[in-house]
């Protein structure tokens, strides 16, 4: 059995080591961007602290949405994908969100989930209680309170005053307030599934990874897919035979490598000229993010210089939208601007969005043009109103003591149309393949990741999510990741027996 795996990135790394842990599976493992082997990775990307958008990044732009402008997305283009060019924050999200899968899918809800969390992690500081890891792959850390800089203990200080509660961590269940923020993360450098599944692998004679190649298309003959098509750094158009592809090029160009494969709405494929294989509606359609809003204000307390942790702390709370409690975070990010003058940025995280109304659409066949991406934020209106409401508490604590004390705000946030104005991605897309049963018009693969009504192609990353969680998204994939991987060796086990 031969397996192309198509974009090794967070869930395409997870997805080679694990398939390639059978011997009797061939793992070949296709990426457009390089590949740093340990100790050679350029400082920007294993520093922890910072987001990576200015290089190793598709530079794709959207629109936005309900504010009619174009912004940019960012995504990681390197081995480990936007796992190396993420934030580093390692948060799960409400359970409840996790048992909602269960309205699109049989087998999902938060029970089925925990094993799966606990097993991808090694919690530095939680690894003994009952919902956390001690051993799996990726490190989970917290800066202690005591290490913090002065304007994030203000920052608590004043949540606490303004009545949230402290919590010291913010992946127990349910758990809500302010508290020291989990990353993946170790002595400043980011843990990612590029070093700790796919590199330790790479060892195997069943596993090769390719790199410098732009998957094109699926070749598929009667209805299965037999080949990948991509083209090299020169141009060149290679096709790489396959038993099965899985697919694992991100939310924005999973479904884009559908639709160059003649899958996916017909009206979309006749606009430029793709021949239908198998009409699928809801491929490209029903996207979902979380709506980034930022407030800044001038601080009058020592910044660190870079770099930095740039992030410790974070608030999760409520919000109530006509008697529903939803759930929004602020994270509060330090630093200097070029001409030395000190800031802080606190981002307000729509976590319980349920806009899905994002879409992925192609610009032309070419796969090296990017795809037409509309992002959908705050289009629905319990989204917006969870943003004014979650807005106001942020500036509320803002003006608490001691806090207040050394904070001018920027003008024009307390505007209700601030976040209109001003809305970003929080990168968290997932949903343009989403799982569903065969029944669901819009649902584009099943349970196991199999695109529906074809064989031998899936998708395992953050595409095939139904229901954004309330957090970010790098742990929920990893352990997607795990689980279909898992989920596929049963099968073809089963199917050899
Ligand atoms: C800037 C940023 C900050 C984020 N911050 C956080 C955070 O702090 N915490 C958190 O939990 N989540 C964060 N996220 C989200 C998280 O990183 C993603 O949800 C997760 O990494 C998605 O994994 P994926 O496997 O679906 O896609 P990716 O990891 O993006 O992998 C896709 C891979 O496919 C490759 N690829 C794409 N198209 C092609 C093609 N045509 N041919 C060949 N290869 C291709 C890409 O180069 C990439 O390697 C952030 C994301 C971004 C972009």
């Amino acid at each position: 059995m031969r397996v192309v795996i198509c974009g090794a990135g967070t869930a395409g790394c997870v997805a080679a080591a694990r398939l390639s842990e059978d011997p009797g599976t061939e793992v070949v493992l296709l990426e457009a961007g390089p590949h740093y082997t340990p100790g050679t990775w350029p400082s920007e990307l294993a520093h922890a602290f910072r987001i990576v958008k200015e290089s190793h990044d598709w530079d794709y732009f959207a629109q936005a949405g309900a504010s009619p402008r174009l912004v940019h997305v960012p995504r990681g283009k390197v081995v480990g994908g936007s796992s190396v060019t993420n934030a580093t924050i390692a948060l799960r999200g409400l359970p409840k969100h996790y048992d909602e899968w269960s309205d699109y899918v049989d087998g999902y809800d938060w029970q089925s989930w925990l094993p799966w969390f606990c097993a991808i992690e090694r919690d530095l500081q939680f690894g003994q209680r009952d919902y956390h890891g001690s051993d799996g792959p990726i490190p989970i850390n917290r800066y202690p309170r005591e290490d913090w800089y002065p304007i994030f203990e203000r920052f608590a200080e004043a949540a606490i005053r303004a009545g949230h509660a402290w919590t010291d961590d913010h992946n127990a269940p349910d758990a809500d307030g302010v508290g020291p923020t989990p990353f993946n993360m170790l002595d400043g450098r980011r843990q990612t599934p590029a070093d700790h599944y796919l590199d330790p692998a790479l060892a195997r004679p069943n596993l090769t990874l390719v790199t410098g190649l732009v998957c094109d298309r699926i070749r598929l003959e009667q209805q299965t897919a037999v080949a990948v098509e991509a083209v090299g750094p020169d141009g060149q158009h290679v096709a790489i035979d396959a038993d099965h592809v899985i697919v694992c090029l991100g939310t924005y160009a999973s479904p884009a490598l559908l639709l160059r494969s003649g899958v996916g709405p017909a009206s979309a494929l006749a606009a430029h000229g793709i021949p239908v294989i198998h009409e699928l509606a809801g491929v490209g359609c029903g996207m979902q993010d979380h709506p980034k809003i930022s407030y800044r204000f001038w601080i009058d307390t020592p910044v660190p210089t870079w770099p930095h942790p740039w992030i410790q702390v974070l608030l999760t709370a409520y919000a109530d939208v006509d008697g529903d409690p939803r759930l929004f975070q602020v994270m509060p990010y330090v630093g200097q601007d070029t001409a030395g003058h000190r800031f802080t940025e606190f981002n307000l995280q729509v976590a319980d969005s349920r806009g899905r109304t994002g879409s992925v659409r192609l610009q032309g066949r070419d796969p090296r043009l990017q795809p037409v991406l509309k992002m959908g934020w705050l289009e629905d209106a319990g989204d917006r109103a969870l943003s004014i409401v979650g807005g106001a508490e942020l500036m509320r604590i803002a003006r608490t003591r001691p806090l207040a004390d050394v904070m001018t705000p920027w003008p024009n946030q307390d505007d209700p149309d601030h976040a209109l104005r001003t809305v970003e991605t929080f990168h968290h897309v997932v949903g343009s393949l989403r799982m569903g049963r065969p029944d669901d018009a819009t649902a584009v693969t099943d349970a196991a990741g199999r695109v529906l009504g074809l064989s031998g192609i899936s998708c395992f990353d953050a595409s095939v999510i139904p229901r954004v969680p309330s957090a970010n998204t790098h742990l929920a994939v990893i352990a997607l990741a795990e689980r279909l991987a898992a989920d596929f060796r049963a099968a073809l086990s089963a199917a050899g027996s």
